[in-house]
């Protein structure tokens, strides 16, 4: 065997797929009994839910453009999926749960843009040590505003990185998301995203059910020991979550160098949940992509998504992150149902009616992912993330959203470092155009 790639998540099918297209042979290990690892959709009550990722994260510049209408996946714009105060329609609540009016809300948006401008320059001279929530008083502190108008904003930038980074805003460094801007529109997927991975694992040895607990680096390569056996092969992509490398459930012999078990130290690994819940009828605004809740009467549910584009049916999706995100996996199902809908009821008053069916997700207690995606912590940086990818002595290579420094915790950052460890191991260079040429090939 020439490479072993562990993980059948995005990163790990892409490298997979381009040492195919070279005609390598590889073989790709996976603990579940689906491909797709954080991308995942539920079919079973006959319309799409993304359990995991569903957005394109910005169009302009991004490899998944050309790669999706080439698998034939149909996709409509959802500009509201990187938490914007502006841009689409969003029905917002002030702390007294009225909604704004039109000058209001442009006054809202015309807050949240000044504040981020204040906010570039802040970090601009912000060190590895210092927090997002630290970077932010020191922002709001220079705009001189009432502490009410400031708390709006205060309270906007917890969530942000709760649903950025999975993460309260006193655990991320404050250049944490220096790379997220979204370049274009945002795009969903009525048929779900997960068609993406199921057509690029079409034809390639997949052996799914099989759980990696070893990886031996020699002079002759690596071995790979798992609960069903060995492989040997020259060498091996591990493309498992952050959360599981932190969690040490592969052992790695010889012990990883520092240059990439401090990154695995240093990273956060993030977590952050949906809870999505399907009406018998539509009770909030035609026309708005959301529904938000300002100030502190949006702890802990702040926005509502209408995915009923997806599904055809009158369904809200609302979002979990950091420690909220972790408190809800202790909880039961009906709890959080009860929870999500208190906060509605003050919004929409008694009548909002119950739904006919939720999904809930529980990342972080997931032992195959141990979190939803990696952060910039305090006291890490972006080079953190692209030191993750090794390689070790030539034999041994990370890839998966956490390697990623440009585009961490999203589907094309995970895509690109599967594309720079396949060409790593190639030794040259591999247009992305292969992915869909080989799949096409083994059709
Ligand atoms: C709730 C949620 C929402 C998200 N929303 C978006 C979004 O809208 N847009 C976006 O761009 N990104 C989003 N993301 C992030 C995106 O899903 C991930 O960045 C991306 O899918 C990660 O791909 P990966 O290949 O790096 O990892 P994974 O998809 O996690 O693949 C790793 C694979 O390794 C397997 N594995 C783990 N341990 C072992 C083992 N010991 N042996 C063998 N196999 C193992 C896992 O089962 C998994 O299949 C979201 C993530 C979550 C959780």
């Amino acid at each position: 065997m020439d490479t072993i790639v562990v993980g059948a998540g995005i990163a790990g099918l892409t490298a997979a797929r381009l040492l195919h297209a070279a005609g390598r042979r590889v073989i790709v290990l996976e603990a579940r009994e689906r491909v797709g690892g954080r991308m995942w959709t539920d079919r079973t009550a006959g319309f799409s839910v993304d359990r995991g990722a569903s957005w394109i994260h910005g169009l302009t510049g991004n490899p998944l453009t050309d790669l999706v209408p080439a698998f034939g996946m149909e996709t409509r714009e959802f500009t509201v999926g990187s938490f914007q105060a502006g841009g689409r329609p969003i029905a917002d609540h002030d702390a007294s749960r009225r909604l704004l009016d039109d000058d209001a809300t442009r006054r809202w948006i015309a807050d949240v843009d000044a504040a981020d401008a204040l906010f570039q320059r802040t970090i601009a001279d912000s060190g590895p040590d210092e927090s997002y929530a630290a970077a932010a008083e020191r922002t709001l502190a220079a705009t001189g505003w009432d502490p009410e108008r400031a708390d709006r904003v205060r309270s906007f930038y917890r969530h942000r990185t709760e649903e950025q980074c999975g993460a309260e805003v006193e655990d991320v460094a404050a250049h944490a998301l220096d790379e997220d801007a979204i370049e274009g529109d945002e795009v969903i997927f009525p048929g779900g995203f997960d068609a993406l991975p199921r057509a690029f694992a079409e034809g390639l040895d997949v052996r799914t059910g099989t759980t990696v607990t070893a990886v031996t680096r020699s002079a002759d390569g690596v071995r790979v020991d798992t609960e069903v056996g060995s492989f040997d092969a020259a060498q091996v992509i591990v493309t498992v979550p952050l959360g599981v490398l932190k969690a040490g459930a592969i052992t790695f012999t010889p012990a990883l160098p520092d240059a990439v078990a401090g990154p695995i130290d240093r990273l956060g690994m993030g977590v952050f949940n949906k809870v999505f819940l399907q009406f018998p009828k539509r009770f909030w605004q035609d026309g708005v992509y959301a529904i938000r809740q300002h100030g502190r009467a949006g702890f802990p549910w702040h926005s509502w998504y209408d995915v009923s584009v997806v599904s055809g049916e009158p369904m809200l999706l609302t979002f979990a992150g950091g420690a909220w995100g972790r408190e809800i996996e202790r909880r039961t199902d009906d709890e959080v149902v009860a929870s999500v809908l208190d906060s509605l009821r003050a919004l929409y008053g008694a009548g909002v009616p119950d739904p006919v069916a939720h999904w809930i997700t529980r990342w972080g207690s997931d032992p195959l992912a141990l979190g939803s995606y990696s952060y910039v912590a305090v006291g890490s940086s972006h080079d953190d993330h692209d030191a993750l990818a090794g390689p070790v002595d030539g034999v041994l290579h990370f890839a998966g959203e956490a390697t990623y420094g440009h585009e961490p915790a999203t589907v094309h950052g995970a895509l690109l470092s599967g594309h720079r460890a396949a060409e790593r191991i190639l030794g040259a260079p591999v247009s992305l155009d292969r992915l869909t040429r080989d799949v096409r090939a083994t059709r």
